[in-house]
């Protein structure tokens, strides 16, 4: 296991029943409120692929892809659920791993095929990361990679991403 990994593990901690029975609930506030934890995953993100915009989805997506936008010197932009953004938008339903939801991105939040990494938290069942890839592509651009902090490998959802590439900081 690397130095990161090691990093990224020790400040995930397991909620149990969380939002709902029977939810195992992977919280990564201790590791945001770590200074170099923080740092370097920001700074791996940052540092995976030369893009012109990286996208985070709401909202822990958004924590994340924001500072490594700002590092990798990439613009940011927001995948939001419905109804939060102020312009026209596109929408795309899914499932979750507890629920559903629809997200949305500006239909002009992209230059026609700009080179755009997908930022989130945790994947899990991965049916918010292919909204997103399909959100993106409809918007004009190019989905270079997802990457995500967690996959959680038994929901499996890496074989929902149809080929796109995924970097997943840590499996568990
Ligand atoms: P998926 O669509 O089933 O892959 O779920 C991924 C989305 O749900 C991401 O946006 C995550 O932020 C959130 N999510 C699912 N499970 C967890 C978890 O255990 N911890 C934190 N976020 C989670």
């Amino acid at each position: 296991m690397s130095e990161l990994q090691r990093l990224i593990l020790d400040r995930i901690r397991d909620i149990p029943d969380y939002p709902q029975t029977g939810v195992l609930f992977k919280d990564i506030t201790p590791l945001l409120a770590d200074p170099p934890a923080f740092a370097e995953v920001v700074n791996e993100l940052a540092g995976l692929h030369r893009v012109d915009k990286i996208v985070g989805i709401e909202a822990r997506g958004f924590i994340l892809a924001a500072p490594a936008a700002y590092k990798a010197g990439a613009g940011f932009v927001p995948v939001r659920k419905k109804g939060k953004l102020p312009s026209e938008t596109l929408e795309a339903s899914y499932d979750l791993e507890y629920g559903s939801a629809t997200i949305e991105v500006h239909r002009d939040a992209f230059a026609p095929g700009d080179r755009v990494l997908i930022v989130d938290d945790v994947l899990a069942t991965g049916g918010t990361a292919c909204a997103a890839v399909e959100l993106v592509r409809r918007a004009g651009a190019d989905v270079v990679a997802i990457a995500v902090l967690m996959e959680l490998a038994s929901l499996r959802g890496r074989e929902r991403l149809d080929g796109v590439e995924l970097h997943s900081l840590v499996i568990v």
